[in-house]
């Protein structure tokens, strides 16, 4: 039984998310760990899964100390001091969905060897609880938020007093509990929007993507700041508006953040779908690519050593601090970088090039043997990579082929210095060819 997607369980509440699997799930992750600590995001259904989770910890004989409501970056920070950690959450996802996400104390997510341990066990139906007198303790910690916080600021430098007025878009979510007093703890000058925790999310969509941002775009302009700054439901994302109240787009960001963590002969991890703005950007660096979710960008990360690493759509992993993306210690050090140059002239100094994106219909069942044709097909255009769909790589540009993982469809994104509709039009007719 698969449970787990490319970022822990998650689905909608009481229909693929129910009590009795966050018991099961619990039960599993308990007879395996001797000590949990487990957090929230504000969503709905929250403290339901919560209690369901720690009632099937408990009674396989951990123990497990809640922190309440918090970020996931804040609960992986947490972990370091357990055997796991257990984040109640669903991201960027709207009010109806819930999630379980798993930790281990390094701040790396559960990999597929132990999701699969949790998957079989679940599935295995012969989870049954420790004798009466060895269940576990429940205890809370009212430190994590704190400790997070303090982890932080040891590690980017405080700009001088005022000088720089930031608006903070936490969207309703769980970047409420932190991220306001840390900015204000560097000594900025915090404009707050939606700071409120909410998990109706009734402010804006959680996912902190262009459309979803205007009240940001017209707050830093209203309010004359030098940056915006939006986090998602669960702050591990975070994006940016620069003074001029432009969005900065997740590859300028990748970019930019990568200009300062990257050291000369350095590595960076990025996914496939990464513009090559960042391989422009960063000359004297080894970019390397890897399948589309950030688990597989961090591991990547740890596997190679780099020096950083993250994804377009606003997960940013600093290895120094964590392995989990984290939206608040990203949103301090952008600060700390926009103190001496404006985001907008960073983003100035970044190529620009076009982008094409599109889908093919393709019925599931034909995926595998569309995109066999598809890659031996591509394997004539130049180098290929095939870790996730296939990208190919030429001179002036890139194609990337990709099956989506959700729905009926093939994915495709070209990228070029000139001609990208006609390098978009003949990874079109490849795949058309194929299904044909
Ligand atoms: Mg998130």
């Amino acid at each position: 039984m698969k449970l787990f997607g490319s970022s822990g369980i998650r689905g909608i509440t009481n229909k693929e998310i129910t009590v009795d699997l966050a018991l099961k799930v619990g039960l599993a992750l308990g007879s395996l760990k001797e000590s949990a600590v487990i957090g929230r995001d504000p969503r709905i259904a929250g403290e339901m899964i919560e209690h369901a989770l720690i009632s099937g910890m408990v009674s396989a004989g951990c123990d497990v100390v809640r922190v309440g409501l918090v970020t996931t970056p804040t609960l992986a920070h947490a972990a370091r001091n357990y055997d796991c950690g257990v984040m109640v959450t669903a991201s960027h996802n709207t009010s109806e969905y819930v999630g379980i996400k798993l930790w281990n104390p390094d701040g790396m997510a559960f990999d597929s060897t132990q999701q699969e341990e949790i998957e079989e066990a679940v599935a295995s139906g012969d989870l049954t609880g420790v004798e009466w007198n060895n269940i576990g303790n429940v205890t809370t910690d009212s430190n994590a938020v704190r400790e997070h916080s303090e982890m932080i600021l040891s590690n980017v430098k405080p700009i001088k007093p005022a000088s720089l007025r930031v608006v903070l878009d936490c969207g309703c979510g769980a970047g409420g509990t932190i991220t306001p007093d840390l900015l204000r703890g560097m000594g900025c000058d915090v404009i707050t929007l939606n700071a409120q925790l909410d998990g109706y999310f009734p402010a804006r969509n959680p996912e902190p993507n262009d459309a979803n941002l205007g009240l940001l775009k017209k707050a830093v302009l209203e309010f004359d700041a030098s940056l915006g700054i939006a986090q998602d439901g669960d702050a591990d994302r975070m994006m940016a508006v620069d003074e001029n109240g432009v969005f900065v787009t997740g590859d300028e960001m990748l970019a930019i953040f990568a200009g300062y963590e990257c050291k000369a002969g350095g590595t960076l991890v990025v996914p496939v779908d990464t513009s090559m703005i960042v391989d422009d950007a960063l000359p004297d660096s080894t970019v390397v690519r890897t399948r589309v979710g950030d688990v597989y960008v961090a591991e990547e990360i740890k596997r190679t050593r780099a020096d950083f690493g993250g994804e377009p759509s606003g997960s940013w992993i600093f290895p120094q601090v964590s392995y989990c993306p984290d939206g608040i210690y990203a949103a301090a050090r952008l600060i700390e970088i926009v103190q001496d140059v404006r985001l907008g002239e960073l983003r100035d100094k970044l190529p620009q090039y076009p982008t094409k994106r599109g889908t093919v219909v393709c019925d599931n069942e034909r995926k595998g043997s569309v995109m066999d044709m598809v890659g031996s097909e591509m394997g004539t255009l130049g180098t290929v990579t095939d870790i996730d769909g296939v990208r190919v790589e030429m001179d002036d540009g890139w194609l990337l082929v990709r099956p989506s993982g959700t729905e009926p469809k093939i994915r495709i994104t070209a990228e070029a210095r000139t001609g990208v509709n006609e390098l978009y039009d003949i990874g079109e007719r490849i795949v058309r060819e194929a299904l044909a």
